[in-house]
């Protein structure tokens, strides 16, 4: 089966790491600053916990409303709640971004806000700046590391962005991420803040690489295709609960910088690679499904992002015959609802979330699998008529 992701890590790999586990290595701050320099950068340990720390050097009031999409990661909707405050959801139009319009309605009863560029779509931030006045804004880009918008990289357009190199994200490292401090007034908190944060210790490393190295062989084909036939139905509607705010915040682990270091000098490369795959998927295919993608002209591709109303039908079409799809975010309603979301609130939201299919254009395919993919969609066309919904 091609696996979803690529999570691909060799023993060789783990043995270097290994021995290198006492070494600290260092937080590559000067390739982060060269491509965000008019910011301040930070390392995390992922995502959320830069979320948390962001909203917090903001100094809102202990009951603050923050503006967010439902369709997101649940640790989104955790880390603001992980502060007391209230998540106002606002919904996305057909760029699985935040619609305008219901921003318009909602913003006056906001103190902050999240702007997530979902699968490396762009937010439409020319009208979110005049919409939002003076506003703080955290930009989500877990989803968007060497994407751009009017040719400037996403990540620079507001206070605070936020980057993950976690499971799933690009690159793939398994942890850590960092923060893109663009208001640099906030840096001097962030800096005290984050530089007390405990470091893991050699043993809790050593775990994190043990169970990055499961990780790789339960992703690799052979194991993907183990998992899908023991696990079938409950493989396929994983995800439910909602992740979890990390009890503890902690700082990245030390051997995620000799990760990071590994795959640096490749990231262009495979950044471009990622976006040819997707586009010799959604190319041949786009007459016959309705694609998501960003219309830059380079940069990275999260992931082939098609809405479908016959979802279920064209995952297990695909997964059948060997592709590794996933319902991104399938659970989003059931997350948003546990997070104060009401029926109604957002209804292209309720519209499109049980409509979304992820296809993989990870680095780690061949031609053949590209080909193959190519093949699968097609004969789906053939049997189920192209419904653009
Ligand atoms: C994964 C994800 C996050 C959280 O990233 P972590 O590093 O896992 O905390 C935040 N936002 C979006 C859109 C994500 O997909």
């Amino acid at each position: 089966m091609i696996p979803r992701f690529d999570y691909s890590f060799s023993a060789g790999a783990v043995w270097q790491l290994l021995k290198r586990i006492q070494s600290r290595g260092r937080f590559d701050k000067p390739y982060f600053t060269t491509l965000f320099p008019q910011a301040d950068v930070f390392e995390i340990s992922s995502a959320r916990v830069g979320i948390k720390y962001a909203l917090q050097a903001f100094q809102l009031n202990d009951h603050a409303r923050i503006g967010v999409q439902p369709f997101t990661c649940s640790s989104v909707l955790a880390a603001i709640a992980s502060l007391g405050y209230t998540p106002v959801f606002i919904d996305i139009d057909r760029s699985l971004t935040i619609d305008c319009a219901d921003l318009v309605r909602k913003v006056d009863s906001l103190d902050a806000l999240l702007v997530t560029h979902m699968f490396s779509n762009p937010a439409d931030v020319r009208q979110l700046r005049k919409l939002v006045g003076r506003l703080p804004i955290i930009e989500d880009c877990a989803h968007a590391f060497l994407t751009s918008y009017d040719s400037q990289p996403l990540g620079t357009f507001f206070d605070i962005a936020v980057f993950s190199f976690g499971h799933g994200k690009f690159p793939a490292l398994g942890d850590g991420g960092v923060l893109v401090v663009n208001t640099t007034t906030y840096s001097p908190f962030l800096s005290r803040a984050l530089s007390n944060l405990p470091s893991p210790n050699a043993l809790k490393q050593t775990w994190f690489l043990a169970k990055k190295s499961v990780y790789s062989v339960l992703y690799s084909r052979f194991g993907y295709s183990l998992l899908y036939s023991l696990l079938k139905k409950k493989w396929s509607d994983k995800g439910l609960q909602v992740s979890r705010y990390p009890a503890k915040d902690r700082l990245p682990y030390a051997v995620v910088h000799h990760l990071f270091d590994a795959v640096r000098p490749a990231l262009p490369a495979l950044a471009s690679q990622q976006r040819r795959n997707a586009f010799q998927l959604i190319n041949r295919n786009r007459h016959s499904f309705d694609f998501i993608y960003p219309r830059s002209d380079d940069g990275c591709i999260f992931s082939v992002v098609l809405i479908t109303r016959h979802r279920d039908a064209l995952y297990d079409f695909l997964i059948e015959r060997g592709i590794g799809a996933g319902k991104h975010f399938q659970h989003a309603l059931s997350w948003a609802t546990t997070f104060g979301y009401s029926h109604g609130d957002c209804p292209s939201f309720e519209y499109l979330q049980d409509k979304l299919i992820t296809i993989p254009c990870h680095t780690g395919l061949t031609d053949q699998d590209l080909e193959k993919i190519n093949l699968v969609l097609r004969d789906f066309a053939l049997v189920a008529p192209p419904v653009i919904c």
